[in-house]
């Protein structure tokens, strides 16, 4: 995701980097190089014209041109700016307690994502112990409310639906009576969408929303519209009134125009983005983590979190300490292909890699190749993978017949975790040099 923006900006950022004083031309010329990359994204106009202008009335004043470093200084500029665009702080769901129903109503143009964002959120909270209730309030295309009861059955998550019924308002209200009587506590209300904004669907709307008095009403926005989406965003409001915004196909969009102009067109938060087309796939909408990616400092924090989960705390701790004290051992190498084929795919974890972000393709990322190195090193014995440089070749020919491949992809693995070994060492080396920056241009906010 935001593959292409975050190119222009680490060009950006390589052109300051290397100088030891930047002169007001060189902002002039850095600001610039932004406000296109901006523009190509297809952020607003408007608010490309009001980053840009500040940005550079703060660049240019002393405090940049006799910083000890300028280009941090600078970076530290755009990225402030970035997170501010992108709406400063994560905003969480409201919800009430689970005595009372809170209900969210998404709404949105057809296609958007509605059906599925409603099925991710049910999932979402249902994790979180909510009791979690789905209306099938499209009745507009005749499948709608078949997809809703699929996804809801494949989540375990109950589906209120009348079969036949045309009136939405409806459907809707009996949903609420349904889970006030059984007591669920969150009512998630899936609506029809259309083409275009249009009157007689937001009167419908805006029929549902008197009907259930949401909590939050969210609108989903497909993120490949680009600037459009905040368009959309700022109708729906006028009319249905939104408390936030769900991005949906984030992981398709390489621009990232929509995320950077909704907050400021609209001035309502981008709740959720939607990263995959799987029910796992809704996270938390986090200004900060953004800006560091389309920055080029990847996802470090994202990445921690999510091996954390999977890792155990104590596990990570020694295996950062090993990576940059002794780097990587064979053994940490079978430990990570077993960790990350818990975590998902490859490319979800490579993606939020600093500097690899963007630059691995998915038919790079050979899964079954995975389980055939899998095999290999399990047939090492523990002393062999805890120091790789003591496997000669009659050690390797043994492996291979152990492991029922032949020298030469042992040899390849070797290789390659040799390479593999070099770069994670170059990454965690990157990674605190990264934290030093991050950790100056967060100083004094
Ligand atoms: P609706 O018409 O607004 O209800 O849209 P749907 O929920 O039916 O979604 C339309 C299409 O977009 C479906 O094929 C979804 O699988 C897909 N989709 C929805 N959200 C995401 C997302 O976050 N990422 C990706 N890759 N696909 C998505
Ligand atoms: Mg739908």
């Amino acid at each position: 995701m935001l593959e292409k923006l975050s190119e222009k900006f680490s060009d950006i950022a390589r052109s300051l980097s290397g100088k030891a004083t930047i002169s007001e031309k060189n902002v002039e010329e850095a600001v610039e190089q932004i406000k296109l990359a901006l523009l190509d994204a297809d952020v607003n106009l408007r608010v490309v014209r009001r980053f840009v202008n500040a940005t550079l009335e703060e660049a240019k004043g002393e405090k940049v041109l006799k910083a000890v470093s300028p280009a941090q200084m600078f970076t530290k500029i755009v990225y402030d700016r970035m997170v501010g665009l992108l709406g400063d702080t994560k905003q969480d769901l409201q919800l009430r307690g689970p005595d009372t129903q809170s209900v969210i109503l998404l709404v949105g143009l057809q296609g958007s994502g509605k059906t599925t964002s409603a099925a991710k959120l049910a999932h979402m909270l249902k994790s979180k112990g909510r009791k979690v209730l789905l209306a099938a309030c499209d009745l507009q295309r005749p499948a709608a409310v078949e997809q809703l009861s699929v996804l809801g059955a494949q989540i375990g998550v109950d589906v209120y639906k009348e079969e036949g019924c045309k009136d939405a308002v409806r459907v809707a209200s009996n949903a609420l009576a349904k889970a006030k009587h059984e007591l669920y506590d969150v009512l998630i209300v899936d609506t029809a969408g259309r083409l275009q904004v249009d009157e007689e669907l937001m009167a419908e709307l805006a029929r549902v929303r008197d009907a259930v008095k949401p909590l939050e009403s969210l609108l989903v926005a497909d993120s490949m519209t680009g600037q459009a989406a905040a368009d959309i965003a700022k109708s729906f409001d006028e009319r249905i009134g939104l408390t936030g915004v769900i991005l949906s196909k984030f992981d398709s969009d390489a621009r990232g125009g929509a995320a950077l102009s909704v907050k400021s067109v609209t001035g309502k938060p981008i709740k959720f983005i939607g990263t995959s087309e799987k029910m796992e796939g809704l996270e938390s909408f986090f200004p900060e983590r953004i800006a560091s990616r389309i920055l080029g400092m990847g996802d470090v924090v994202s990445l921690v979190e999510k091996a954390q989960s999977v890792f155990d705390q104590k596990e990570t701790a020694e295996l950062e300490r090993k990576m940059s004290e002794e780097g990587l051992t064979l053994e940490d190498y079978l430990q990570q292909i077993q960790s990350m084929k818990k975590m998902g795919s490859m490319k979800s974890i490579i993606d939020m890699l600093p500097g690899l972000a963007g630059k691995v393709s998915e038919d790079q990322i050979d899964e079954a190749g995975m389980k055939r190195e899998e095999a290999i090193l399990r047939s090492m014995t523990k002393r062999e993978r805890q120091n790789h440089l003591i496997i000669g070749p009659t050690r390797r020919t043994r492996i291979a017949k152990g492991s029922g491949t032949s020298v030469a992809e042992v040899n390849r693995l070797l290789k390659k975790f040799d390479k593999t070994r070099t770069l994670m060492k170059k990454m965690t080396k990157n990674k605190k040099y990264q934290q030093q920056l991050m950790g100056q241009a967060t100083k004094g906010r």
